[in-house]
């Protein structure tokens, strides 16, 4: 295929590791990263920014929803654990061929618990466990209503908990992982510049998308230190500007840009870093959301590795604000509204009444509500011990299925081609930078089929032998997968 010029907009996990994929499969291609931030990784992907989750499905309890007739369907589970699998290969293979150093730098074992209180939640963690014995991946879970021995998995979650008070459970499996999404994408994007045909450009703001009549996309950027206007001319763009995609593939112009809105959410984390309370809670503990709520009210206690330290988060609490970026205007809400999506926008409103309901309660919570929040996984907690800090956004995908059908919220990571496949925007997020190479592998599935299928496939089945592949109909290959991953990646 000839030399291509790709363009992608951040510097984030998802720019990071489509720039990678496409480095390794076209090594002569030209790539630029246009990157508004001084740092790659600082946005959604910083440490500090999300809950550092590799989103495997071992805990997280909305992945393997109840049917109405009481069945347990693990077929999300799967999928999410497949998708997980991907990316620690990839970044296994960037290690063992000497890409990327020190993976204890951005990838961490822990176990991964699940903790419910309450009869009903019992008995869907029960039906859950059961279920997902049959599958070869969850296979070496435990579950357990007993108090010491949840309390050998997290002491933290019984310490001053009445044992004779509201019924509990847990379930605990070996081979999570906390992940640093901001580290590995700087030092992805580190060994990407080391190549002359990268070129990273930081305070770099691209402000204008347009197609020329050659098929080229023409990215206009002010560079913030120099004050300078810039051009890039791009044979393929990728807009992977976490919140700020969709204004940005507003700009395009093109169909799949109208009718389409984002609700902005930001989040809030309460962070302890006493090392004698951060020691009595080594795993990833979390429980199931309250009735009737989103996906993203789970909460959930995470053991983070912050730059070698080790603390601990507890939330997400959401809170409604205008910005598109943590580090975002106050009108990029406003300025997204168009005429084209005024109706949407309006719609989601009246539809999706429960999520302002949420929003506006979230807003509402004091320091000390959150704690009460927080004594459901530890009992102990004491104001004094525990901040709140702000973390990333996320930015919901709202938009029309059909005229009579409008202002749906999307959930989940959404890829947008162009019909001409010269661009592909990143939208959304959730189960977001965990599944990052299957989202990246799909973008170049969409985009560049022929290669995709064609030559690309010898060099991504020895990356990625999993590749297409549910590992749970092949024990021997997730097998192999475990052992390679753990091994370069350093996990146990
Ligand atoms: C509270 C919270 C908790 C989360 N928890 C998890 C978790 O546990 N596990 C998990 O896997 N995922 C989690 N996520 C999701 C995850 O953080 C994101 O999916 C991921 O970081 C997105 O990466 P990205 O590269 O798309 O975006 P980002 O990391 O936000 O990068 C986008 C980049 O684009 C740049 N940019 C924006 N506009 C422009 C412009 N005009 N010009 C140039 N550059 C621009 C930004 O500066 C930024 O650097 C969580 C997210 C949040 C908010």
């Amino acid at each position: 295929m000839s030399n291509k010029h790709v363009v992608l907009i951040g510097a984030g996990m998802m720019s990071a590791t489509l720039a990678t994929l496409i480095k390794k499969l076209e090594p002569s291609w030209q790539i630029t990263i246009l990157e508004r931030a001084s740092l790659p990784g600082t946005e959604s992907s910083n440490v500090m920014n999300n809950a550092g989750t590799g989103h495997e499905a071992l805990c997280e309890l909305n992945y393997t929803p109840e049917e109405a007739d009481g069945t347990i369907n693990t077929s999300k589970a799967v999928e999410i654990y497949n998708q997980f699998q991907v990316s620690k290969q990839l970044w296994a293979h960037l290690v063992e061929s000497g890409d990327i150093e020190h993976p204890g730098e951005f990838i961490q074992s822990l176990p991964h618990i699940s903790f419910v209180l309450g009869e009903k939640n019992i008995n869907f963690l029960s039906k859950r466990y059961e279920k997902l014995q049959s599958v070869p991946a969850f296979k070496r879970m435990d579950f357990t209503q007993d108090a010491d021995e949840i309390e050998a998995w997290s002491p933290l979650i019984m310490k001053e908990r009445d044992i004779n008070g509201e019924p509990f459970a847990a379930t605990k499996i070996d081979g999570g992982t906390d992940v640093d999404f901001g580290k590995l994408a700087k030092k992805m994007i580190d060994a990407l510049e080391k190549d002359p045909h990268v070129t990273v450009y930081y305070n770099t703001d691209v402000t204008s998308l347009k197609q020329s009549s050659d098929k080229t996309w023409e990215v206009k950027a002010k560079n913030e230190a120099l004050g300078t206007i810039e051009h890039y001319i791009a044979d393929f763009l990728f807009i992977g500007a976490g919140g700020n995609s969709i204004p940005l593939l507003q700009k395009t112009k093109i169909p799949q840009s109208k009718n389409l809105g984002g609700f902005p959410i930001s989040g809030q984390f309460l962070y302890c870093d006493k090392p004698e309370i951060v020691q009595a809670h080594n795993a990833k503990a979390y429980g199931k959301e309250p009735e009737g709520t989103l996906p993203m009210t789970v909460p959930h206690l995470d053991k983070r590795y912050v730059d070698g330290k080790e603390v601990l988060l507890f939330g997400p609490f959401a809170a409604f604000g205008p910005k598109f970026l943590k580090n975002g205007s106050n009108l990029d809400f406003f300025k997204h509204l168009k005429g084209n999506n005024l109706l949407t926008m309006a719609a989601a409103g009246l539809k999706n009444i429960p999520l302002i309901k949420y929003s506006v309660e979230q807003v509402l919570m004091s320091k000390e509500d959150k704690l009460d929040e927080l004594r459901r996984f530890v009992p102990s907690a004491q104001s004094n011990d525990w901040d709140v800090i702000v973390a990333g956004k996320r930015v919901q995908v709202i938009k029309d299925l059909s005229k009579s059908n409008r202002g749906v919220i999307h959930f989940g990571t959404e890829v947008v081609n162009s019909d001409d496949r010269t661009l592909s925007a990143l939208l959304g997020e959730s189960p977001g930078a965990s599944t990052s190479a299957s989202v990246a592998l799909e973008v170049l599935e969409d985009n560049f089929a022929k290669e995709f299928t064609g030559d690309w496939q010898a060099k991504l089945k020895e990356m990625i032998p999993s590749l297409g592949v549910d590992m749970n109909d092949d024990v021997e290959l997730l097998e192999a997968v475990w052992e390679k991953t753990n091994k370069y990646l350093e996990l146990n």
